[in-house]
């Protein structure tokens, strides 16, 4: 094995792995949608409202995956809605399957537990199959591996305000990696053994730590445990090779022969959030704070009014202030400076 993997550097990344502006001053990056078609017409709205509030300036290409084939329906409605490209592709079953080292007797056990806790999902297989592919799988797929950065947008989502910038090119410009607007606390019963098994691919790797990594957002007792805190994945701007380099195929590789994505219900947040804070630089990590965007059942609203100018949303239902938030961590952690008027939130 591999001892020395070392942490991810944007810096050092040979110069054919770093993209080119395409002629029309566009970063080569797209959207990508993993849904299923009965998610139509969530997914259509989604669509809508990313158009609405950024993509009809810009025509970035949209990538929809599906463990099946997508209905002809499916494929015209999304056709029509888009304003950009559209591509459409089929998961391989190599990804979307139970392992054979996985003991399925002791995993629907281990099922029956966690609906006994009352966990969301705690019974679902398919779930497990999303989260397994949006870890270790979704950027290896043909049409995502052709993009230097993606922007993952989910059924049902809103974005509360116009985004009059290009994020891609924000993050190209700035060298970042990856990009959030929601960071919340994981249930800590869908993940009882990830640290663990963490911790111990951090001691066959030591190098992999990044030596400016952003530990101290992820952990409030230098590593010993977990606080849960993690970036909402249903959105995510990210750089496709960070997911393919060394450092993170490794991690994956390592946590996937664990099983835990089956036995236990791993997502793919606690999953790149611990490795975005870990392998990469904290410098390379940002919050869209200007992005207001909603999933149902939560949603961030930005607070400084030039920017809510160009909002639809009340800064007062933010999650950003509820107990389940991680932001006001990430302001300390990362020591940036809170919003001049975050205490008037406070409730
Ligand atoms: P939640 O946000 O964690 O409650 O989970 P969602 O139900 O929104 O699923 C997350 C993403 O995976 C969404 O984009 C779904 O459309 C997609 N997804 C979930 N389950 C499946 C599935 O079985 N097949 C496919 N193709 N997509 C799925
Ligand atoms: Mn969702």
């Amino acid at each position: 094995a591999d001892y020395q993997t070392k942490s991810f550097d944007i810096a050092s990344l040979p110069e054919s792995k770093r993209s080119e502006w395409l002629p029309n001053g566009r970063v080569n990056a797209a959207f990508v949608s993993l849904a299923r078609n009965q998610d139509l017409a969530d997914m259509v709205q989604s669509v809508q409202r990313l158009e609405r509030r950024f993509n009809h300036k810009y025509h970035y290409p949209w990538v929809f995956l599906n463990d099946e084939e997508f209905s002809d329906e499916f494929k015209s409605r999304i056709n029509e809605t888009a304003s950009g490209h559209v591509e459409f592709g089929v998961i391989p079953k190599e990804h979307w399957c139970i392992p054979e080292s996985v003991n399925q007797d002791m995993m629907h056990e281990n099922w029956e537990h966690l609906k006994e806790k009352g966990i969301l999902y705690a019974d679902s297989e398919s779930y497990r199959h999303m989260c397994r592919f949006e870890s270790g799988f979704f950027y290896r797929h043909p049409l995502v591996k052709k993009y230097d950065y993606y922007w993952r947008v989910e059924p049902s989502v809103d974005f509360w305000c116009d985004v009059d910038f290009d994020p891609f090119a924000y993050m190209k410009e700035n060298n970042k990696v990856y990009g959030f607007t929601i960071t919340v606390t994981e249930y800590a019963d869908t993940i009882p053994t990830l640290w663990e098994n963490t911790r111990n691919f951090l001691k066959l790797h030591p190098n992999a730590v990044h030596p400016n990594s952003a530990l101290n957002f992820i952990s409030d007792n230098d590593g010993k445990t977990y606080n849960g805190c993690h970036f909402w994945t249903n959105f995510e701007i990210a750089k496709v090779d960070f997911w393919e380099s060394d450092v993170y195929s490794q991690y994956f590789d390592y946590l996937d022969n664990t099983n835990g994505f089956f036995y236990e219900r791993w997502g793919d947040a606690p999953v790149h959030s611990i490795a975005a804070a870990l392998f990469t630089d904290r410098e390379s990590i940002h919050f869209f704070n200007e992005i207001g965007y909603w999933h149902p059942s939560s949603g961030h609203c930005p607070l400084d009014e030039q920017t809510l100018t160009k909002c639809e949303c009340n800064p007062h239902d933010s999650i950003d202030f509820s107990g389940w938030s991680c932001l006001s961590k990430y302001y300390t952690a990362f020591e940036r400076p809170f919003p001049e008027n975050w205490s008037t939130f406070l409730i």
